[in-house]
């Protein structure tokens, strides 16, 4: 076994889920499907594991989610607590603590830590200029202010991101910034927060990292790298805001710990709270003993939006703190996409997890296999439910449920299920053997290194495996010709399906259960044998997998087309700002008639330009128009439209132009022609 073998003890977190709305499948397939099978097959293999994590109960989101529901920042975080919990443990999520950072336990620990660096004098502290709402008395987070994009004008944009256009923001950026709680113009006031020095640590950072490189995946190693490259900066540990851990200086009433100072100590705080519970020393997998070889092997499981809190600033507090271990690694995955878009919580493009519960009860080893499948490991993949469907018909159904269902319904049919030899019974044949070795080590070192889709299939290479040798032994036949070789073909079958059982149990380990219950022996290890004894008696047998119907999958995908649809239909669109009020007689010099196009043709050498003659009802006269991309000139020949027929003529391309035809232009530069509704005779007054 490889380097991992060297550890006596294991500390493997999965990020901490903000606790502000439900889960989804890309979540699990970030930071939790991959933590849990690895922890899985760590159990499996006799490690001292713990395995933590727990809800981030902190931030400006939490509040700004309570404001929004019209309730209270500790209903949001109970209500999601509980509702992302109960979705873990469905999906068998195998964490030996789910704890929530605003336990008291937690709020101690990450004072204890800011303290433990405050004194060391490590912050730097500094002033600066913030929004302040004078009327509640407050500063405000950049989510509590809102005003004019400058870069599209869209006028909900927050002090940190405009949502219309995706442009990153600061607040001092946003045109009339407006504070969300009284509505009013905030005032600039000064503030003190206290820092800590990442350019400092920078030299020790990276000598830190190099001794990763190799080891690290290389998305992760490379997105540090560059970091280090641009040069760190200071980054601020407080903020002022209503909801969090208070800083615990007299000095810094008022305002609290940054979330990201807090959430990854709540790992630690999660430990601790477990320690209490089950009569375990946490020191023991957290702090750094007498004895190098004694420490314990700290892995951060995460998506790879978290790679900086993790890969940067967290070691720099452990570091910086002095008593505690730093990650091994932490194998960051890329994200997953869903039906060729970006899973999006506000735009409700996602498959939930309490829904897909709802509607697909009792399979989630179903969508545990699919998305180890397709785990973003080294880079973006994609959940399709068409997809979904050909994994579950063609490999669960087809592969693993067909091999272990031939097995059982002939062990049934010939013996009424009775495992029968002379003695023990256990793998006789010899190139099985040979070739169930090979697959161990394999799968052991794609754990291992992280490569969860690749060990998935050497799992389902062992039913590949043995539907061949069941097909090449056909003991149908030979029970007739030769009963001893039917039989004994049959036991090796038990013995492979056993033992492919083992190998399930990080990955499926409901499908795993059901199999060994099937077999009626109780689970074994990783690599363990399997065997039976004379006279043993298999269970009844059931289907493991059910083929997806294609109905199923069709009304899935008409759900996100609807939720789409549903979006779209409340999105705000951005508008070109209203122009300054003119008055009547302004308009009333404008002579716009109803006139019809009488022929058309493209102006050439121009993309963009249609020459048209039109019916005024006045006279018959010559327009051009910039809409050659939008219409083709045989289409729109005989329509009805609106031309301002007072425009002063002017030449374009050589031709005179006399009028103007009037076309609404949408947002996204999409035109079309203002026509009257009903037919009337041209030269119609439009005002
Ligand atoms: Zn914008």
């Amino acid at each position: 076994m490889s380097k991992l073998d060297n550890f006596k003890r294991y500390t493997i977190t999965s990020a901490l889920p903000y606790a502000n709305g439900p889960l989804h499948i890309g979540h699990l397939a970030g930071a939790y499907l991959p933590a849990d099978i690895f922890v899985r097959y760590l159990r499996l293999k006799k490690k001292n594991v713990v395995y933590i994590c727990g809800s981030d109960e902190h931030g400006a989101a939490i509040t700004i989610k309570a404001k929004k529901e019209n309730t209270t920042p500790q209903a949001i975080i109970d209500k999601y607590h509980n509702q992302i919990k109960e979705s873990f443990a469905e999906f068998g999520i195998s964490f030996d603590i789910y704890h929530r950072t605003s336990s008291a336990i937690h709020h101690d620990l990450s004072q204890e830590f800011f303290l433990n660096l405050y004194e060391k004098g490590e912050f730097i502290e500094k002033f600066s200029e913030q929004y302040y709402d004078e009327d509640y008395e407050q500063f405000l987070a950049d989510r509590y202010i809102t005003g004019t994009c400058p870069n599209c004008g869209y006028d909900h944009a927050y002090g940190d991101q405009c949502e219309n256009c995706g442009t990153s923001l600061n607040p001092t950026d946003l045109i009339n910034p407006v504070s969300t709680l009284s509505g009013k113009a905030p005032i600039l006031k000064l503030t003190k927060h206290w820092y800590l020095p990442l350019d400092k640590y920078q030299p020790w950072l990276e000598k830190w990292l190099d001794e990763k490189d190799g080891e690290w995946k290389v998305n992760v190693f490379g997105q540090c790298k560059s970091w280090l490259k641009s040069g760190l900066q200071p980054r601020s540990m407080t903020r002022d805001l209503d909801w969090g851990i208070d800083v615990p200086l007299e000095e810094a009433k008022g305002k609290k710990l940054y979330v990201w100072m807090d959430a990854p100590i709540g790992y630690i705080s999660a430990t601790k709270q477990w320690a209490a519970d089950t009569g375990n020393d946490w020191n023991l997998y957290w702090k750094k003993q007498e004895n190098e070889a004694d420490d314990a092997c700290l892995i951060h499981f995460i998506g790879k939006d978290n790679i900086v809190f993790h890969c940067i600033i967290f070691p720099s507090i452990l570091n910086a703190h002095g008593d505690y271990i730093l990650p091994q690694n932490v194998p960051a995955n890329e994200f997953l996409n869903l039906e060729g878009e970006k899973l999006s919580t506000s735009r409700n493009h996602a498959v939930w997890l309490h829904e897909y519960l709802e509607e697909f009860p009792g399979k989630q080893d179903e969508l545990r296999y699919v998305l180890t499948s397709i785990l973003p490991e080294t880079s973006d993949s994609e959940f399709t439910w068409k997809d979904y469907q050909a994994r579950v018909n063609n490999e669960l159904v087809a592969i693993l449920g067909n091999f272990v269902n031939r097995v059982m319904i002939l062990m049934h049919k010939f013996y009424d299920g009775r495992v029968e030899g002379n003695n023990e019974i256990t793998l006789t044949d010899k190139t099985i053997a040979g070739q169930l070795y090979d697959f161990y080590n394999d799968l052991e070192k794609n754990i291992e290194e992280y490569r969860f889709r690749q060990a998935l299939q050497n799992v389902m290479d062992i039913a590949r495996l043995g539907n061949k040798y069941l097909t090449e032994k056909e003991p149908w036949k030979t029970i007739k010709t030769n009963p001893d070789d039917a039989r004994e073909a049959l036991h090796n079958c038990l013995v492979l399906i056993g033992r492919m059982a083992a190998c399930l149990q990080p990955f499926l380990p409901g499908t795993a259960e059901k199999i060994f219950d099937m077999l009626n022996i109780p689970p074994v290890g990783f690599s363990d044998d399997v065997k039976f004894e004379n006279g043993h008696q298999l269970n009844i047998s059931s289907l493991l997998f059910e083929k997806v119907e294609d109905s199923v999958i069709d009304a899935q995908i008409q759900k996100l087309l609807d939720k789409k649809q549903a979006a779209q239909a409340t999105k705000v669109i951005p508008l070109v700002p209203a122009k300054e009020n003119i008055n009547f007689d302004a308009f009333a010099a404008m002579d716009i008639r109803t006139g019809t196009i009488l022929a058309a043709e493209k102006v050439s050498k121009t993309k963009k330009l249609l020459k048209l003659t039109i019916d005024t009802g006045l006279d018959e006269r010559t327009v051009v128009s910039g809409i050659a991309e939008y219409y083709e000139p045989e289409a729109i020949i005989g329509k009805q439209v609106s031309i301002l027929v007072n425009l002063e003529p002017r030449e374009i391309k050589g031709i005179l132009s006399q009028g103007m035809i009037l076309m609404a232009e949408d947002t996204n530069g999409k035109l079309s022609f203002v026509s009257p509704v009903d037919a009337l005779h041209n030269g119609s007054v439009v005002r």
